[in-house]
């Protein structure tokens, strides 16, 4: 498979070119040259196949001529001992995304992508250096997916005081080949600084750096996987997406375009409400991002909406997306309805994507003959501050558990390039 930039198509670059590399270095993303298509064989057998084998699949054309199958194979076999299951409640079915070591579904992403890093890097002797700024879930699946893999060091750069002490003590707490550098300012101070430090020519120089934040290809594509196996299970569905970013549904649309039975998806946001707006008026007006309680949806510059409109124009986008904007009074007011009605158990962004769906029943779009699938992304044991004094106490699966008896390890810097450069 080769891919372009979303900004150029004068050059085009192999899987492994377009995952070490990153960004584009025109500054646009990788996308693919073509979506790969699955055979019909594969497409009407997807509902007895197992996640393993979906994922075989699934993956296969995007890293052809990159890695081969067999250690394809091995691959997945390894970062997936987990899956995503469904679980079937009144009205709708949940898409479990969350139980990967650290209980959101990045972990999905991140362990592919872990893998894929140290077999594209076999053979170099420098170790390859991630650089990775976290408003929280990101930092503790990338250091996770990473940890312990060979000829790879991993530093997050995390918002001193900003995170909930499980996430501090999942990206902080595992020492070895990750370090966690907490950064004296916000989420943007810490995104500023890795960009800064890969347009620093003495650091790129003396350092192999590289990313793993959503706009990596090698994210994304392991992410089709669920989507498969969820409409495998109930095709036809109308998936809702809770988004932020927009990697995970830009992965969504890559499995329906390749052929899942996947009707539509509903872009699901707290008030950071860009693509539903884009959606409404068909105008793209980015903004700066408000604070919410589903904070890791807190995005007014979705990095993957420009994969979303290389591949799509509005008019295809309105034929596959629905989109609806939820407030935190909602996402509350959801979390209790649920737990009450149901007896499961939603986190905020689970919420939002919720109560996006229940906006679109009670406005039309949405009827009630449509089979609804509500992605899961996070566990709500991850988010207990906002949960438990809905829900009351929320059991915390043994990952979570795990994580909590760790020793937080970081060092303080100031937001400033010189003292990243420094520690580098
Ligand atoms: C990252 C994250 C999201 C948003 O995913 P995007 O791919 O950025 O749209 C939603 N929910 C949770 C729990 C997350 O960690």
């Amino acid at each position: 498979m080769r891919y372009y930039s979303t900004r150029s198509k004068t050059h085009d670059v192999s899987f492994s070119e377009a995952a070490l590399g990153g960004l584009a270095p025109d500054g646009g993303l990788y996308v693919p040259a073509e979506i790969p298509q699955l055979s019909p064989a594969v497409k009407s057998s997807l509902g007895s196949m197992s996640y393993l084998e979906i994922a075989l699949e699934l993956i296969r054309p995007w890293v052809a001529g990159d890695i081969p199958n067999g250690v394809l194979e091995e691959m997945i076999q390894d970062a997936y001992p987990f899956g995503a299951p469904l679980t079937g409640l009144s009205d709708r079915s949940v898409l479990e995304l969350f139980h990967g070591p650290t209980g959101a579904f990045k972990d999905f992403g991140a362990r592919f992508m872990a893998r894929a890093f140290s077999y594209l890097r076999r053979g170099e002797d420098r170790p390859l250096k991630i650089l990775v700024a976290t408003s929280g879930d990101t930092g503790g699946a990338v250091a996770d997916g990473f940890f312990g893999v060979q000829g790879v060091t991993v530093t997050v750069l995390y918002p001193q005081g900003r995170i909930t002490s499980l996430q501090e003590k999942q990206i902080a707490g595992l020492g070895e080949n990750i370090s966690a550098l907490a950064v004296e300012g916000s989420f943007d101070d810490c995104q500023r600084l890795v960009k800064e430090a890969f347009g620093d020519q003495e650091l790129k120089e003396r350092l192999a750096l590289s990313s793993a934040n959503s706009i990596n290809i090698s994210r994304l594509v392991p992410q089709c996987v669920y989507y498969a196996s969820g409409a495998g299970e109930i095709p036809g569905a109308i998936i809702s997406v809770p988004s932020g970013n927009f990697g995970n549904l830009t992965a969504g649309l890559y499995a329906a375009r390749m052929g899942a039975p996947i009707a539509g998806f509903v872009a699901a946001t707290n008030v950071n409400r860009t693509v539903p707006d884009y959606l409404a008026t068909g105008n793209y007006e980015a903004r700066s991002s408000v604070a919410t309680l589903s904070n890791a949806m807190d995005v007014g510059a979705p990095s993957n909406f420009e994969r979303m409109a290389a591949h799509f124009t509005l008019s295809e986008m309105r034929q596959m997306i629905l989109g609806a904007s939820v407030t935190d009074d909602e996402t509350r007011e959801t979390i209790g309805d649920v737990f009450s009605k149901e007896g499961y158990c939603l986190d905020p962004h689970t919420a939002v994507g919720w109560r996006a769906v229940d906006k679109l029943k009670a406005a039309g779009p949405l009827g009630r003959g449509d089979r609804i699938i509500v992605a899961a992304t996070a566990h709500p044991a991850k988010f207990a501050e906002t949960v438990e004094p809905i829900t009351g106490p929320v059991t915390v699966p043994p990952s979570l558990q795990k994580a909590l008896g760790r020793t937080v390890v970081s060092r303080p810097i100031p937001a400033r390039l010189e003292a990243l450069r420094e520690y580098l």
